[in-house]
């Protein structure tokens, strides 16, 4: 590109940005190619409860909820297709999923929104279920049939309360998160284009790793 050449239009879909700059943007991140989350329906009777409750027993596994309510199942779990060196080792003919995530305006950049809560394990899920449903708390209580008591409910709940979660106010992308299928929204802001350099302008980064 020569230097006096227009800015580029960065009005582009994420599948029109070239290899060099999605390397540029993704520099020294992998966060999107290290988990998965998958929409899952909201629970409303016992069993359902039971259900998720038992997935929060396992490793690495979350739930987490976005308002007004979707839940989600989230897995700590790294792609295998990534390389040593953080590269995507079958970019090219990467699944589209992937490709329409746009790094110019992704979770590196900006917080999330639009949390109501994030359950990192089962207790904390029943914490809050004693919380804010307790109808559904007390329904699940009787179904189950506990032969041991319940443990009272932690203090200091290690569920992550809305009020506590960092919302959009003045951030564009407000009502963004982490989920893939998300990353197929049309309304994906995109980023200001830099003319000097003829490359993206990002934004702020945010830690890479960081969790709510
Ligand atoms: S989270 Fe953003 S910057 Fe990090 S690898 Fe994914 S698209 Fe790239
Ligand atoms: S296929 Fe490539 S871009 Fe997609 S999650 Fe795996 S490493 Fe990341």
């Amino acid at each position: 590109m020569r230097t006096d050449d227009p800015p580029p239009s960065d009005d582009r879909a994420a599948l029109d940005l070239s290899p060099g700059e999605n390397a540029d943007l993704c520099e020294g991140c992998v966060r999107c190619c290290s988990y998965l989350a998958i929409a899952i329906d909201s629970p409303r009777a016992s069993w359902e409860y039971d259900q998720w409750i038992w997935a929060l027993h396992h490793e690495k596994v979350s739930i987490y909820v976005e308002r007004p309510e979707a839940w989600f199942i989230h897995f700590e779990t790294r792609c295998a297709q990534l390389d040593a060196h953080g590269r995507c080792s079958i970019h090219g003919r990467h699944p589209v999923l992937c490709r329409e995530y746009d790094p110019r305006a992704c979770e590196r950049r900006y917080p999330l929104t639009d949390m109501r809560a994030w359950f990192h394990d089962a207790e904390a899920l029943e914490a809050w279920l004693a919380r804010e449903r307790p109808a559904h708390w007390a329904k699940l209580l009787a179904w189950r049939k506990d032969t041991v008591p319940t443990p009272a409910p932690a203090a200091s709940p290690s569920w992550i309360p809305v009020e506590a979660l960092a919302f959009g106010a003045g951030n564009p992308r407000a009502g963004r998160h982490r989920v893939k299928p998300a990353r197929r929204r049309s309304d994906s802001p995109p980023g200001a284009a830099d003319s000097a350099a003829g490359r993206i302008s990002a934004e702020p980064l945010l830690p890479v790793h960081e969790e709510l």
